[in-house]
């Protein structure tokens, strides 16, 4: 193992450490999220995140996708990522089963991932960073859709499509979670 990684830019935005993640051994230095070039399409179907499969994709490339789960919502080619951040951002990256939504109370299971608008909105009403991916509950989700600033700025046929679906995570995972119909 290499003496020291350094820091990389992303660890500016999150509180965990640069390191070398077992999972690649042979990347041993910072790399240019330019040239992040890793296939993002599964972790995006799997976390109900937009691919662009159908409609329009929410999240475009590796280096989209790791500055955005740390609030950076323009890509910052020039950045350097350390193989930890690139890895546990990108597309090794897991949601919390629980309900993410900063004024989230109570036991109701996420139905729904944030994408990276409403990501973006937590920011701007909470001061909150909610990675993408994460999920949300039906509750939650109806009080985000009242939020003071969604109203007359979104309509509600907009606000269905700004919130993901879990179907296919939850699918996929064969966990006990209630599986709603969406
Ligand atoms: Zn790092
Ligand atoms: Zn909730």
């Amino acid at each position: 193992m290499a003496a020291s990684i350094g820091k990389c830019s992303i660890s500016v935005y999150t509180p965990s450490c640069c390191s070398f993640p077992p999972l690649h051994p042979s990347e041993i230095s910072l790399i240019r999220l330019k040239d992040c070039k890793r296939g993002i399409v599964s972790h995006l179907l799997k976390n109900g995140i937009r691919s662009g499969m159908k409609g329009e994709a929410d999240v475009f490339s590796e280096a989209d996708l790791i500055c955005k789960r740390v609030r950076l919502f323009t890509i910052e080619e020039a950045f350097t990522v350390c193989p930890y951040h690139r890895d546990f951002l990108g597309v090794h990256w897991r949601p919390k089963t629980s309900c993410q939504y900063p004024d989230h109370q109570g036991n109701a299971k996420p139905y729904r991932s944030f994408n990276s608008l409403v990501s973006k909105r937590m920011v701007s009403e909470f001061g909150t960073l909610v990675p993408i991916g994460s999920g949300i509950c039906r509750k939650c989700h109806g009080d985000y859709l009242n939020l003071p600033s969604s109203i007359g700025m979104i309509g509600e046929a907009q606000a269905e499509t700004d919130i993901e679906a879990w179907s296919c995570r939850l699918r996929t995972r064969k966990t006990e979670t209630v599986i709603y119909e969406v």
